[in-house]
């Protein structure tokens, strides 16, 4: 019989997770759109989503290393070949009393996540797959509001009003790692009569969009809005009403003190923004009927909790808290726990963070999951001897990649490597999977049944969506979770005692009165409606500890944080003779490297997209001083690596950065390695070349680095 039927599933070619309708022709998928249920939209990227499912290239079957690490050389083995060699490995860790030192580094998509129970069950940390990203973010605002933000996804566009005022900063929504309906939303906001300003040193589709763009030295953000702070501060243009009746008492007398020299024309000489900019970007948000701010390349920085403080304060002052337009404020509806709830390991004793030449410092930035690069480090000094990874690709995503790939060949002085076994599960070769010793083929998302459980993203107007396989799955690939499941019956089965993942997602379902057939009934959309605004005026207070918006940081008064410095992330601010530039990276919308996502996808690097090179982007005013002209061969050096690309020319980059995209160098796969580019983590220093440098000024400086460029 001739079926053909749209289904609701979840995209999954990037971590934005759409909301989607695949048309499914006789098991065939044929076509994917945006879930109207959810305003839903698709960008190239996750149409391209069924190149990946039917691609010759896909893993197919379990693989073990047979050459040395690094050499790519797999042979075929079973399923049951590869559980052995996992369960055998974790045993022999926890005899010895170290199952603290097995990691799983995932994408944390989830908080409903098998996997996580696993490493729990297990003894081990979950790392977030990725570095820190916008964890600075999250912990600013936590810390003010007390609040668990947006995390990565921006504020809701589609609530913004007529003369409201969108602020982008160094935040690329229309490149990706955004719900495909950002763009759209901000587009209708635009046209109803809301402005865009974006704040970036170099010029995106966002910027050719914008009312207004203002080039910024990259690091310079927490300055820039210091001097808006302090124009609104200073002229009576703050919230007053606002912050009377919700900061905590003292804090806006002692924000005063500290502002009053923070002055247009001094923030100006930090962030090269001219003070009258500065002046008129403070009017605009004094003006507006509300401001709402995003910010990714830019908390990404080594100086990010200063600009996520600075963030802070100026949505408090503007009184832009969980209005239309504004900074929503999520709720958390709480799942099920699946009891017995195995126990996670004592990070007040372990620590945070496993590794790192002052690793006490980070007491203060306990963001819990362990960013990967973390794991380079641990594994040289020896607190890492188990590691599995999924979706995430650090030997080309990471900082200092170089240095990563070197940790996981690292030697012991019995000969044996010091990372006993590393574990990835991929899709499509990925470059990490060079350097496993098992490699396990993933399900796409056509293919595989997943909760995913975001209490804090209310943009897509859902907390909860199942992805649910729309065709039988091909080759003999299982999901990651189940295959921790399966691996949890084996080793834990007290905390495994459920039938399948199914079984377990019904159990955590039902804390919000769900279940897994009643998600399909509502079209594999779930939400609990309390979205709202303005939330802390019928609980009365927020949800800090003074049950105030705490401007000041008092808790870190004894290490001189309590409130924000405008400098630049110190790794900008030295070896600027020797290293001129400063690198930025960015993306785009074909394309994501970092996870399982998009690499190695054919659609994605066709000719017509154009990337078969990644050029280096400079200024023609810098390229006149050096005598270069576009398309010449040259070497861009940081104090770490050298790669040789070619120059692309172009006015839309602020003189003194050079732009990367982020995401080449790939070797593995026929599609990922052709062409003419190099990977920008190349050039970044490794993250325990400056762990020392990295205090609550921000965690890593990770997307960025000072660079020179020769012929
Ligand atoms: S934004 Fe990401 S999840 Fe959404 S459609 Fe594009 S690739 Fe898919």
């Amino acid at each position: 019989m001739h079926r053909n039927e749209w289904i609701p599933t979840v995209c999954y070619q990037c971590k934005a997770e759409c909301a989607i309708l695949a048309r499914v022709e006789d098991g065939v998928v044929k076509e994917v759109k945006g879930n109207p249920l959810a305003r839903g939209k698709m960008c190239v990227k996750g149409m391209a989503g069924v190149t990946t499912l039917y691609s010759a290239e896909r893993l197919k079957y379990p693989l073990k290393r047979v050459g040395e690490r690094g050499e790519g050389r797999f042979e075929r083995i079973t399923w049951d070949e590869a559980l052995d060699i996992m369960e055998k490995k974790l045993r022999e860790l926890r005899e010895r009393g170290e199952a603290h030192t097995f990691t799983y580094s995932m994408f944390p998509h989830s908080t409903t996540d098998p996997k996580w129970r696993f490493v729990n069950a297990a003894g081990g940390f979950i790392s977030t797959g990725l570095p820190h990203c916008d964890s600075a973010k999250i912990m600013a605002h936590l810390h003010t509001f007390g609040c668990f933000p947006n995390h990565h996804i921006a504020p809701m566009y589609y609530t913004v009003p007529k003369g409201g005022l969108m602020i982008l900063s160094g935040r690329h929504p229309f490149g990706c790692l955004d719900d495909a309906c950002v763009p759209r939303d901000i587009l209708n906001a635009k046209a109803r009569g809301a402005k865009l300003v974006v704040i970036d040193p170099i010029f995106r589709s966002e910027a050719a969009k914008a009312d207004w763009w203002i080039p910024i030295k990259p690091g310079g953000d927490a300055a820039l809005f210091l001097g808006v702070c302090h124009y609104l501060l200073t002229n009576d243009l703050y919230d007053k009403a606002f912050c009377e009746k919700w900061v905590r008492p003292g804090d806006m007398d002692n924000l005063m003190a500290f502002i009053a020299d923070k002055t247009p024309e001094k923030m100006s000489r930090i962030c090269e923004v001219p003070a009258a900019d500065i002046v008129r970007l403070a009017k605009m948000c004094a003006e507006a009927k509300s401001v709402c701010i995003d910010a990714f390349k830019s908390i990404m920085y080594g100086n990010a909790m200063d600009w996520g403080h600075v963030w802070s304060i100026l949505l408090v002052i503007t009184g832009n808290l969980d209005n239309p337009g504004g900074q929503p404020l999520p709720e958390i509806a709480p799942m099920a726990p699946v009891t017995p709830v195995p126990p996670a390991p004592n990070l007040k004793e372990l620590g945070y963070h496993r590794t790192g030449p002052d690793k006490n410092r980070f007491d203060h930035y306990n963001f819990i999951l362990e960013p990967t690069w973390y794991a380079a480090q641990a594994v040289k000094d020896g607190t890492l001897k188990v590691f599995f990874a999924s979706e995430c690709n650090p030997a080309l995503s990471e900082m200092g990649s170089g240095e990563w790939r070197k940790a996981m060949t690292m030697r012991d002085e019995k000969g044996d490597y010091k990372l006993e076994l590393f574990v990835v599960t991929e899709i499509m070769p990925s470059e990490t999977m060079k350097w496993a010793d098992l490699v396990l083929p993933d399900q796409t998302n056509f293919e595989r049944w997943e909760l995913l459980y975001m209490p804090w993203w209310y943009n897509y107007g859902h907390t909860a969506a199942l992805c649910r396989p729309v065709i039988e799955p091909l080759h003999e690939t299982r999901h990651a979770n189940r295959v921790m499941i399966e691996l949890g019956k084996r080793m834990f089965p007290e905390y495994f005692a459920f039938k399948d993942d199914l079984e377990y997602y019904d159990i955590e379902l039902s804390g919000v009165g769900m279940s897994v057939e009643k998600l399909m009934d509502g079209g594999g959309l779930w939400s609990p409606g309390t979205a709202g605004f303005r939330k802390y005026e019928d609980a009365g207070k927020f949800n800090t500890a003074s049950g105030k918006i705490e401007l000041e940081w008092r808790m870190y008064a004894d290490i001189g944080q309590q409130w924000p410095s405008p400098e630049l992330p110190l790794e900008f601010r030295r070896g600027e003779k020797e290293f001129p530039f400063i690198l930025v990276n960015f993306r785009t919308i074909f394309l994501n490297n970092t996870g399982a996502w998009s690499q190695n996808n054919a659609q994605l690097r066709d000719p017509v997209s154009g990337l078969d090179a990644n050029p280096v982007v400079i200024n023609p005013i810098d390229a006149k001083r050096l005598g270069i002209a576009e398309g010449d061969m040259v070497t861009v050096a940081s104090s770490t690596g050298e790669v040789r690309l070619p120059v692309a020319l172009s006015q839309r980059i602020k003189p003194g950065c050079a732009g990367l995209i982020h995401g080449f160098g790939q070797t593995m796969g026929k599609v990922a390695a052709r062409g003419n580019w190099a990977g920008d983590n190349e050039l970044i220093a490794d993250a325990g070349s400056h762990l020392d440098e990295q205090d609550l000024r921000g965690g890593e400086a990770h997307v960025a680095t000072r660079v020179n460029i020769h012929k």
